[in-house]
């Protein structure tokens, strides 16, 4: 397909739901949640006439935490706005967002490219508006249901400029932006719950038009996960293609994704643009920030996504696809960074030349990933690593790296150890004294098991000779294999050597 003639051009509008205790305009509890119907509710939720709203200051900060936390300019002077539309779900016939003065305007977020290079996507505004009602259909009756405990919820609305032009870097964003939220913890950002909703605006376009005429855009909806994300933009832009290539027209249109046959289909044509006349909320002061609340809330913004994948990679010697673990998974990475400080008091205890000691420090920090992301991970089975619930502390986590650094305990040996750990949270000595893993550094009882090798291994013994030096690395794991693990490789090799050698 000659796609290269045409370029996807793609923005994101993205909800979210804030984690404030109560809701938008009033105090009743802000639990997307709850499963009564009508349980969180009063007559200013669910648009009693007379009623007044109360705008919920905690979620004023959460949104412009997440606008300082991207870069976004905060406005001095912003305000709330009705949007005026019709719907069951909506009683007072309007909804109170924000029009001309968001809390945050600009912005940006960094995604990969195809290529794997830094590609920046812009936002273009953050604003604070209120969730709706849940409407349900009950199969079979003549009826529809309607319940208020969504109704009045915080819900924070992020556009982006079409910067976007693949299905990865919408599927990218979506990511990207879920993680600040949950860094900041301004929202649980979870697509499967509806806590975060993500609407695509797609359009192709020819890409060396001289007049840069964007194609008819299509909007898709009701997206809840980012499979669905990737998958649905993925399929929108060869549909497009196929459409235009034929000789036919794009429709305006909100499209669908369905699951399970992996593709968009129509849910609703658009004739005309919706008026929504908006006008200022009368019943709420426009809002004035000053610099003081900046101030304070900056000091709320801890370390982000960003700024931690640059230095994890930095301060521990890590590869990307690591580093990205620990971002991901905050607890594991916080864990890891103990157990870190842990290993680096270790090495600085040791006499040793600067130069030698920067060089153990990394092979530490790589040894205990390896353990942690592969083994600590695998030994897990797929369950979630929760630090609190996690048996083995860190110190003593940091002595089981020790000890497979010194050579103490080989590899199978360390299996072994850590599971036992992780089972019973006791240190790795204990463990290692308790089940009889203790090495072997006898040299009489090591004698013994070289001997018996050298006997049974007659060709590796001639090979060696015939000056084979892979023979003898044959030769140490067959003595760690007869010892089950537990000889120490290096009396084991110096007597491995004096045998042959003088034989
Ligand atoms: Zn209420």
């Amino acid at each position: 397909m000659s796609s290269q003639r045409y370029k996807p051009t793609i923005g994101l509008e993205i909800h979210c739901e804030l984690n404030t205790r109560s809701k938008m305009f009033c105090s009743c509890l802000n639990d997307a949640g709850e499963k009564e119907p009508n349980k969180n509710v009063c007559p200013v939720c669910m648009g009693h006439p007379g009623t007044l709203p109360t705008a919920n200051q905690e979620a004023i900060k959460l949104v412009i935490k997440t606008g300082l936390a991207i870069g976004s300019d905060v406005l001095k002077e912003c305000k709330f706005d009705r949007k005026n539309y019709f719907y069951p779900d909506l009683p007072k016939g309007y909804q109170i967002s924000q029009y001309d003065l968001p809390f945050c305007s600009g912005g940006k977020i960094d995604v990969l490219d195809a290529e794997g290079h830094s590609k920046t996507i812009r936002v273009t505004r953050v604003h604070l508006e209120e969730d709706t009602a849940k409407l349900a259909h009950p199969a079979g009756s003549d009826h529809s249901l309607v319940d208020f405990n969504r109704s009045s919820i915080p819900l924070m609305e992020l556009v982006t400029e079409p910067d976007i032009e693949t299905a990865l870097e919408a599927r990218q964003f979506a990511e990207e932006l879920q993680l600040i939220l949950r860094y900041l913890n301004v929202s649980d950002a979870d697509l499967e719950m509806g806590k975060m909703r993500v609407e695509v605006n797609i359009s192709l376009s020819i890409a060396d038009a001289p007049d840069k005429i964007l194609g008819t855009k299509v909007e898709i909806k009701n997206l809840n996960s980012l499979k669905a994300v990737e998958g649905s933009v993925a399929y929108e832009i060869e549909r497009q293609l196929k459409v235009i290539e034929g000789g036919g027209k794009i429709v305006q249109e909100t499209r669908g994704w369905n699951e399970t046959k992996l593709e968009t289909f129509s849910q609703r044509i658009k004739e005309e643009s919706l008026d929504y006349r908006y006008f200022p909320e009368p019943d709420l002061a426009s809002y004035r920030i000053d610099d003081d609340l900046l101030r304070r809330i900056r000091a709320e913004i801890g370390e982000l996504p960003a700024s931690k994948r640059a230095r994890f990679a930095k301060e521990y010697f890590l590869e990307k696809q690591t580093v990205e673990i620990y971002v991901r998974n905050r607890d594991l990475g916080s864990y890891f960074e103990k157990a870190i400080s842990e290993l680096a008091n270790w090495v600085k205890e040791r006499e040793m030349k600067e130069d030698i000691l920067a060089e153990e420090f990394a092979k530490l920090c790589r040894l205990c990933s390896n353990y942690l992301v592969s083994d600590v991970l695998g030994l897990l089975k797929g369950r979630p690593f929760v630090q609190n619930e996690f048996k083995v502390t860190p110190e003593n986590f940091a002595e089981f790296v020790t000890l497979i650094h010194e050579e103490e305990i080989s590899s199978k040996i360390a299996k072994i150890v850590l599971e036992v750990m992780i089972e019973t949270g006791a240190d790795p000595s204990h463990v290692i004294e308790d089940r009889g893993l203790a090495q072997i550094s006898d040299e009489g009882e090591l004698n013994v098991i070289v001997s018996q090798v050298l006997e049974k291994n007659g060709k590796a013994v001639d090979d060696y000779k015939k000056g084979k030096q892979n023979s003898f690395q044959f030769l140490v794991g067959q003595i760690l294999a007869v010892s089950q693990g537990k000889a120490n490789p290096q009396v084991a090799r110096a007597i491995l050597k004096k045998k042959l050698d003088s034989e």
